[in-house]
């Protein structure tokens, strides 16, 4: 919380009383729930207090077989030859129930994932639910958004997903993938298995055919072994460029089909017409409130030399009043970092960050005592060739360069490995067209920043992948298109 006592709030804790969080969480395959063939389990525990919350079954190669096989079942018997309308009404139903559980989602997600429940509540939980709903209208509806083409679904499909968004990355996956008409075997994140498992509970209760969805929650080894099951058609992944490209290297040769959405080092452009105040409020939601855990996180920004100063003194002034604190109140703007192993790579980011020249700047803010965190920060007077800039971090640091030219912005913010997303803030229309034409990034922000609507496609240029999730885009690849 700030120290000057004018900025300190009431505590305002969503209450959790409601939220039954089980001692222990077993795999879903073929409709039920089933512990693991070799029993195995892991903990998963609250980064914001190092609470244990639940011990989760371990799925390993054994389970994997299982859940692909009662997949492929499901897919030929029951699923593939459904009437595309009440493979619709399933997503509907599943949309409806997440809507009506959305607290006890909400309070979990924070619980298990460090974000604040304003996060989780207005964002993550909704537009989980949103994409059921886009997509179950998409169910019957595939020959009209692929005029000309006979659209058939491919198969299996193994999802796997990572922890910044856990519950709306399922939705992202699961929800085209059935409507298209296909099964799936999804593996959370280690660290975020809850919500994936109550969205289990919540398939049963829409009374989903066996076997359409399984969800095996393990680490790396168990998406390993799903990546090279022999009977997957298809892999979806969002998670590091690094395991992206082992993926890659994987499945070559085979039938399988994939799509990839990796890293990013998104870049804000601020020009010097932009609407200052509301531009800076833009850059502050980009990167921090949601801890730099997001992909397409505003993580550099360049701002047009004119209004350098300005625009630093009002990031630091806006800084000063960011609330660090208890995820679950709903005051909080910045929560923990997702666990001990990220908040160690973030830490090191900021040691290189000055032995690279930097400078650094973060609030005057006390942390609390347990769990894993971490003060927003500033970087200025990087440069292009600092790795802070290059590399993703995936925490709330800012790095912050200048730049002359609009030509010269787009030279900066193009030139990383990455191409995921980026921002621009200016009051005139035709610059905004120069910038969004130029940028290589899947996608641009203009006076805005971390918009997401289930009906725009999103995915990256370069090692941010290749393929798009949502819209009509992210029917694609759920789909043969002979
Ligand atoms: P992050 O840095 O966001 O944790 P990772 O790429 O390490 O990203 O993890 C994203 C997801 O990929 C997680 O569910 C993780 O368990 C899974 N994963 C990690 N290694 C592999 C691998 N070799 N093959 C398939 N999935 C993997």
């Amino acid at each position: 919380m700030p120290t000057d006592s004018s900025w300190v709030y009431a505590p305002a804790p969503e209450d959790s009383s409601h939220v039954e969080i089980k001692k222990h969480y077993q795999l879903f395959i073929d409709g039920k729930f089933r512990d693991a063939a070799d029993g195995r389990t892991f903990d998963t525990q609250n980064p914001a207090n190092e609470a244990h919350l639940s011990e989760v079954a371990f799925s390993g190669e054994a389970d994997v077989d299982t859940a692909v096989k009662a997949a492929r079942r499901a897919y030929n018997e029951v699923w593939c030859p459904m009437r595309p309308a009440d493979r619709g009404k399933y997503l509907y139903r599943i949309a409806r129930i997440l809507q009506e559980r959305s607290r006890e989602f909400a309070v979990t997600e924070s619980l298990d994932g460090g974000k604040p429940i304003k996060e989780s509540r207005d964002i993550d939980i909704p537009l989980a639910a949103a994409h059921f709903f886009y997509y179950a209208g998409w169910a019957d509806k595939l020959d009209y958004a692929f005029p000309g083409r006979s659209p058939s679904s491919l198969g299996v499909a193994g999802q796997i997903i990572p922890w910044n968004f856990p519950l709306l990355m399922a939705a992202w996956k699961i929800a085209p993938a059935l409507a298209c008409g296909n099964t799936v075997v999804l593996k959370p994140a280690e660290t975020t298995p809850l919500t994936a498992m109550k969205l289990a509970e919540v398939f049963q209760e829409a009374g989903l055919p066996a076997g359409v969805v399984n969800i095996l929650p393990g680490d790396g080894s168990t998406g390993a072994a799903l990546v090279q099951h022999p009977d997957i058609d298809k892999i979806a992944f969002t998670g590091s460029t690094e395991v992206g490209k082992r993926i890659q290297q994987a499945i070559a040769g085979t039938a399988k089909k994939a799509t990839l959405e990796l890293g990013g080092k998104a870049a804000n452009i601020i020009l010097d017409d932009a609407p200052l105040h509301q531009a800076v409020e833009g850059i502050i939601n980009g990167i921090f409130f949601n801890q730099g855990h997001v992909c397409c996180a505003g993580s550099r920004l360049l701002v047009q030399e004119g209004v350098y100063d300005s625009v630093v003194t009002l990031l630091k002034d806006r800084m000063e009043t960011l609330r660090v604190g208890d995820p679950l109140d709903k005051n909080t703007d910045i929560g923990a970092i997702n666990s001990k192993a990220q908040q160690d790579i973030i830490q090191g980011y900021l040691e290189l960050g000055e032995k690279e020249g930097a400078e650094i700047h973060q609030p005057n803010c006390t942390l609390p005592s347990k769990g894993y965190w971490c003060l927003p920060t500033l970087f200025l007077n990087a440069t292009q060739s600092h790795r802070i800039v290059q590399e993703e971090i995936f925490g709330p640091v800012l790095a912050v360069q200048t730049f002359r030219t609009p030509d010269e912005a787009i030279e900066m913010a193009n030139n990383t490995p990455y191409g995921l997303s980026a921002g621009v803030w200016t009051d005139k229309g035709s610059r905004i067209f120069n910038f969004t034409k130029r940028l290589r990034a899947g996608v641009v922000w203009a006076n805005t920043y971390n918009q997401f609507d289930p009906s725009s496609p999103f995915g990256g240029f370069k090692e941010s992948g290749f393929g798009r999730e949502g819209g009509l885009h992210g029917l694609e690849p759920y789909l043969r298109l002979d």
